[in-house]
């Protein structure tokens, strides 16, 4: 586990409160990334997102990297195969114990059964939970169109919500800030169409087994992360008064 986020564990950590696996769902630009980096500091898990492991892959022109690219810059989903194999990877090291925020995973329902027999094999503490936050498409278009990031320290900005105070540079590290290659108006309209595609029905996966709250995405980003962790403690009380 990483100095920052032991430094962070706080909150739910310190109610007692077992993670375990936390599916955070929703359309591009719904503020997944942001939320999930806020519950790794509050909760003392690990952010797993796939879209942050293929962008690596393709900075390190793997061959998953050089697979995955096209893709990703047409708006399209990378194949199933490659990113569970990714995820099975990621999943194997040892900082997941108590368990982890899957950001960006599963997007389809091969993905969603794959680990659903995952978890089924490697079971461990508390089990999976799935939020939807959930954002208009208008305000994703301008939080797409607006992000950008730091390369060094991964902060998340956005030119209309959440500017750095000094243009274009990190506020933490000078760093200057990045604009991903598929945040452009045209990729955006692919990667929503894929979401309503294959994505949306990852969403009735889990409605359909309970352990699941749909979270409104939008405002202040402590209002929905307060809105998450709330929905995190009921989860959890739900939980306790099943197995009591
Ligand atoms: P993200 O950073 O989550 O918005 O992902 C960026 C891009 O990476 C997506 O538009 C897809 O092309 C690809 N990608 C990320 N996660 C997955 C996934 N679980 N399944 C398929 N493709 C993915």
């Amino acid at each position: 586990m990483s100095e920052a986020v032991q430094k962070h564990e706080s909150g739910l950590k310190q109610e007692g409160l077992q993670p375990g696996p936390i599916l955070l769902l929703g359309a591009p630009g719904a503020g997944k990334g942001t939320q999930a980096q806020l519950l790794m500091a509050e909760l003392g898990i690990p952010q797993i997102s796939t879209g942050d492991i293929l962008r690596a892959n393709i900075l390190h022109q793997t061959e998953l990297g050089k697979a995955a690219k096209t893709l990703i810059d047409l708006g399209q989903l990378v194949p199933d195969d490659l990113v569970n194999g990714m995820v099975a990877t990621r999943l194997a090291e040892n900082d997941v114990q108590s368990g982890y925020i899957l950001d960006g995973f599963p997007r389809t329902l091969g993905q969603a059964h794959w680990l659903d027999q995952y978890l089924e094999r490697h079971r461990s503490g508390a089990p999976l939970v799935a939020l939807n936050v959930y954002v208009p498409q208008d305000e994703l278009l301008r939080r797409i169109t607006g992000r950008r990031s730091c390369p060094l320290c991964r902060r998340i900005y956005n030119v209309y919500s959440k500017p750095p105070v000094r243009t274009g540079l990190c506020d933490l590290d000078d760093a200057v800030l990045v604009q991903r290659s598929d945040d452009t108006e045209q990729a955006f309209h692919e990667r929503i169409k894929a979401y309503d595609a294959s994505t949306a029905p990852v969403i009735c996966h889990y409605e359909g087994l309970g352990r699941y709250r749909a979270i409104q995405g939008t405002g202040a980003v402590e209002e929905v992360q307060g809105r998450i962790l709330q929905a995190l403690r009921d989860l959890r009380e739900q939980r306790n008064s099943t197995s009591a």
